[in-house]
């Protein structure tokens, strides 16, 4: 049976024999092909996405939680604690809960998904709303966790990167090979660093035979990378990504460079009319920080090399963000109690 990520792929990850393993058997998400996308531009090749949203917790933050709170209970410490725009949060606590520890996650208040904010209240977290914003809150978290004894499991902590680099050795292990192409969003840019380094330690363990140009993807409103400027007030329907000073900037910017690949922006309508195709034209709901790859797709498919393998990370579960959905979505028909009224609007 399996038994999450760490279990799977125990000899790349930092973990001794008789490590205690703290696992909700996430990973192991699939690889959906979506010809549907191709074809809206003509591409001839094959693009995937990568389902992330169907981690325990509905984002791709479990695997690298799995591995940062495994190694903080190793550790002895009894309370983790996040800065987080929501994802990192219920993740956070989620594992947490698993671990039997305490968890403290600090949230930009009013400016967190729903379904996020749900999660981490009901997994038993202490719920911090701050008057700020993410980077904010990632300040006062580094400070916090230097203070007390306290385990910090933002990004910067190198577990999580360590758990999150197997997203690449699963798309490996599914194609046989490493993809031409890997179309990522990028808010935090610990995510894109985490698959560049597990593509690095798959290729140099001789189990590929190349390595992907990475392609990032930044909401206009909270573009630092792309315009390699600190963005104060980042601002962008996309709150996964809404990150105006990304904690793993130079990684993000050494995997674009040595994969000569390329990190751009995606305005938020571009998002949402993405986020909008691959949940009504394929059947996927993600939320709107994990379209930003699939806009990206869209709007660069041109400058893809015809008959290649492209594959884009869906970070996040759509269920996330229901407030979104709903606006962006066509309206529902009020009818009153009778069958004509019905009829008169399904035909
Ligand atoms: C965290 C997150 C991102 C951004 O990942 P980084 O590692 O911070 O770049 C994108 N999408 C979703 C759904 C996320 O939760």
């Amino acid at each position: 049976m399996y038994r999450g990520l760490i279990d799977r792929y125990r000899r790349f990850l930092p973990v001794a024999d008789n490590t205690e393993i703290v696992s909700l058997h996430e990973g192991n998400t699939p690889l959906i092909p979506v010809p549907e996308i191709a074809k809206l531009k003509g591409f001839k090749g094959e693009v995937y996405v990568k389902y992330e949203g169907l981690n325990p917790t509905g984002s791709f933050k479990d695997r690298g939680m799995t591995m940062a709170v495994t190694k903080a209970k190793e550790d002895g410490m009894k309370v983790v604690m996040c800065a987080s725009t929501g994802n990192t949060a219920a993740s956070a606590a989620a594992y947490a809960a698993r671990a039997g520890m305490k968890s403290v996650v600090l949230i930009p208040d009013g400016n967190i998904a729903l379904g996020k904010l749900a999660q981490s209240m009901i997994y038993g977290a202490k719920v911090v709303a701050v008057d700020g914003n993410f980077d904010d809150c990632l300040t006062y978290v580094r400070e916090l966790c230097d203070k007390h004894p306290i385990a910090l499991v933002n990004s910067i902590n190198p577990y999580r990167l360590q758990g999150q680099k197997t997203g690449a050795f699963e798309i490996v292990d599914d194609l046989g090979e490493a993809p031409d192409y890997l179309l990522i969003p990028v808010g935090n840019a610990g995510n894109i660093s985490a698959y560049w380094m597990g593509f690095n330690e798959y290729y140099k363990e001789k189990l590929s035979t190349k390595l992907p140009k990475m392609w990032g993807f930044q909401a206009a409103g909270a573009a630092p990378i792309v315009e390699d400027r600190v963005f104060e007030e980042p601002e962008t329907v996309a709150t996964a990504i809404r990150i105006g000073n990304p904690a793993s900037w130079q990684k993000a910017v050494n995997a674009r460079d040595s994969s000569q690949g390329r990190i751009e922006k995606v305005t938020d309508e571009e998002i949402l009319e993405a986020y909008r195709i691959i949940a009504k034209n394929v059947g996927i709901f993600c939320e709107p920080a994990s379209a930003a790859s699939v806009a990206g797709f869209l709007k660069y498919a041109k400058d893809i090399e015809p008959n290649s393998k492209v594959v884009m990370i869906l970070t996040g579960h759509g269920l996330k963000d229901p407030d979104n959905a709903i606006k962006q979505a066509p309206e529902i028909f009020h009818v009153e109690n009778s069958l004509e009224a019905i009829e008169e609007v399904i035909l």
